[in-house]
């Protein structure tokens, strides 16, 4: 079969490699689509957090698939069903996996990651950590499971209140995943302090009330940064209201600083929070959030590449003018 591999040179080729065999517990997976991200291109630029990183890389960690076999000890999920799974494999025996913390499970690896991506035609997966996703659930909202458990496990430790003014910082997926994901906690209103006016469309149906491209002097009980911008970073520290939350989610890069007026957040009364990747709750929260139809965004897939146009792809990524949402390679 093939897979699309990067050594983090700068490129990524569709290489021809051995069919994975499911092994004991393990599923046998057909990739339907991968959704690719800016981390994708960190890793094919070389340029992400080496501790993250194996290489050579496959990649596609964010992606829904069918199962069509099993490994010793299996029975189900049925032949057929549609699963997402569990990015980072927790080992279920360290002391974070013990404590639920399982996105900080201590012996890191993770599909797309360590492991090898479902950018290919098979994958193999644990599958203990595969979640059938509902008949209800378009292919569009099931691709962006991991995205958007990554979003959950961030709200599930920022715990917005009801009532709450929310700032969006950045207009990329997981922006607008994070105004979806905000409006279910019933907010007073969500701003998205977007880059490129052309996202203003998506921003609304994504459940921003209004879409900024310049910051205003408002303050705000949450403000969220998708974008991986440091001075945007410094501005929001002086843009919470005392006691508010400024949640990072958006990546710099590599040992990139921000500078911080530290009386603000100590006077302020301020929570900084980071998080990182997404633990087995965050992805069982999220399922169970699409299969109830509480979350759906299938608005939020808008460019679709055949996986062997991977390359078109990435330039798109890189590229592509508004109004631009998620870009998916369609494997199977
Ligand atoms: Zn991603
Ligand atoms: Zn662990």
């Amino acid at each position: 079969m093939k897979s699309l591999i990067t050594t983090g040179d700068g490129s990524a080729k569709l290489v021809e490699v051995a069919d994975p065999v499911a092994g004991p517990g393990e599923l046998l997976v057909a990739p339907i689509a991968a959704g690719i991200c800016g981390t994708d291109l960190e890793i094919i630029s070389g340029h992400g957090d080496p501790a993250f990183v194996k290489y050579p890389a496959s990649l596609g960690h964010e992606w829904a698939g069918k199962v069509i076999g099993y490994g010793a000890g299996v029975s189900e999920p049925a032949i057929g069903s549609r699963v997402v799974v569990t990015g980072i494999i927790p080992c279920q025996e360290c002391f974070e996996c013990k404590n639920g913390d399982t996105n900080r499970c201590l012996i890191y690896d993770e599909i797309g990651f360590t492991r090898p991506g479902a950018a290919a035609y098979l994958i193999t997966v644990p599958a203990r950590l595969a979640h059938v996703v509902g008949d209800s659930v378009s292919d569009e909202s099931a691709v962006l499971a991991e995205p958007t458990a990554v979003v959950t496990q961030a709200f599930m430790k920022a715990d917005p209140k009801a009532g709450s003014k929310i700032l969006i910082i950045g207009d990329g997926s997981i922006a607008l995943i994070s105004a979806t994901m905000a409006k279910t906690y019933k907010p007073k209103l969500i701003h998205m302090l977007g880059l490129k006016a052309g996202q203003n469309e998506i921003a609304k149906a994504a459940g921003v009330d209004l879409f900024l491209t310049e910051a205003t002097a408002e303050k705000y009980d949450l403000i969220i940064e998708a974008a991986g911008a440091p001075t945007r970073i410094s501005a929001a520290i002086g843009q919470l209201v005392r006691g508010g939350t400024l949640l990072l989610l958006g990546y710099p890069g590599h040992q990139k600083t921000a500078a911080l007026v530290i009386d603000d957040v100590i006077n302020g009364d301020l929570n900084i929070i980071g998080s990182f990747g997404s633990s087995l709750a965050a992805w069982e929260k999220t399922v169970a959030m699409f299969n109830s139809g509480e979350l759906d965004l299938g608005y939020l897939v808008t460019h679709k590449f055949k996986l062997s146009d991977f390359s078109e792809a990435i330039t798109a990524l890189e590229s592509a003018p508004a109004p631009r949402g998620k870009i998916a390679l369609i494997i199977n």
